[in-house]
């Protein structure tokens, strides 16, 4: 399974990176050399992510076959990347992060909340978009802040009423979010029937990471195990069989009212055991064949 990222270099160029299983690689000079032998010069050089899922290139098949094409006539040892390089995070400019509410039964009902019949969503502040191993702020006074690892899907092209038997083709792939939620400040805008804005869209709010898995590299994005653990002890373990409503429903029904563009992020809820998180703490969200993000938390 091919696995894609993005990075920095010290040179502080943006550039896209891929875990092929054997190691890391710098995909975006690989892409040179390929279009350097196939003579596709007018292509252009693919440093973000984001602009390789807006051109429709980003799949599994396109990694393979590029790579193929590049081993046949040299050796990668070159491009490979070192373990040390930070990650940033997968789509650092999405035009929307959407979020589902009370998408696990379990979860709905730890809070008392009634199970909808209908998605909930609300929106995320791009702003908030925290890389893998990025630090969470917490800002003093806000009181109880908490964790919710989601499966994140990002968009590959433009949906606009999109039935539900053709809303998993503009799926480009899968990563990982922690819906972190100041769960005070939530509450007493709930009390008040205020939005959530503030209480989900404060800086560093939205890790998102570490990986960006095209959707043709996963059978069935409804059979993933998600398992967030807070300084190695479990906290949240489930499974997205157990999302209510499911990808190509969420898909059809947000695209309805609300265009949905290349590169936007729908996280798609939270299962059960939202606990609190601490200055100090580590976190770890695990979706699997997503990857590990990992997180610490600091005070501000
Ligand atoms: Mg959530």
């Amino acid at each position: 399974m091919i696995r894609a990222f993005s990075f920095t270099t010290e040179q502080n160029e943006p550039r896209i990176g891929i875990d092929t299983g054997e190691g890391r690689f710098d995909f975006t000079l690989i892409w040179e050399f390929f279009k350097d032998f196939k003579n596709f010069r007018q292509a252009p050089r693919l440093n973000f992510l984001q602009v390789m899922v807006e051109m429709d290139y980003f799949s599994q098949q396109t990694f393979e076959e590029v790579l193929e094409i590049v081993k046949s006539f040299r050796s990668l040892n070159d491009v490979r990347l070192d373990d040390s390089i930070r990650l940033d995070v997968p789509i650092a400019r999405p035009q929307k992060i959407l979020c589902l509410g009370r998408n696990y039964r379990a979860h709905a009902e730890e809070w008392g909340s009634e199970v909808p019949t209908e998605p909930m969503f609300f929106a995320k502040l791009t702003s908030a978009l925290l890389p893998h191993q990025g630090e969470i702020l917490i800002p003093d006074g806000i009181g109880r802040v908490d964790h919710e690892i989601e499966l994140a899907i990002v968009i590959g092209k433009t949906a606009k009423r999109v039935p539900v038997s053709q809303a998993m083709e503009h799926v480009a792939g899968y990563t990982i979010g922690n819906d972190v939620s100041a769960r005070d400040v939530q509450h007493a805008a709930m009390r008040k029937k205020h939005p959530w804005t503030l209480s989900k869209g404060l800086d560093t709010f939205c890790p998102m990471g570490p990986f960006l898995v095209p959707a043709d590299a996963i059978d069935d994005p409804h059979a993933l195990d998600l398992e967030l653990r807070v300084n190695d002890e479990i906290k949240q373990k489930s499974n997205t069989r157990n999302m209510i409503f499911k990808i190509p429903e969420l898909i059809a029904y947000i695209s309805k009212n609300i265009t949905l563009y290349a590169g936007d992020l729908i996280l798609t809820g939270t299962p059960e055991g939202t606990l609190p998180i601490q200055p100090g703490d580590r976190i770890e969200a695990r979706v699997e064949h997503c990857g590990t993000l990992v997180n610490r938390v600091g005070a501000i």
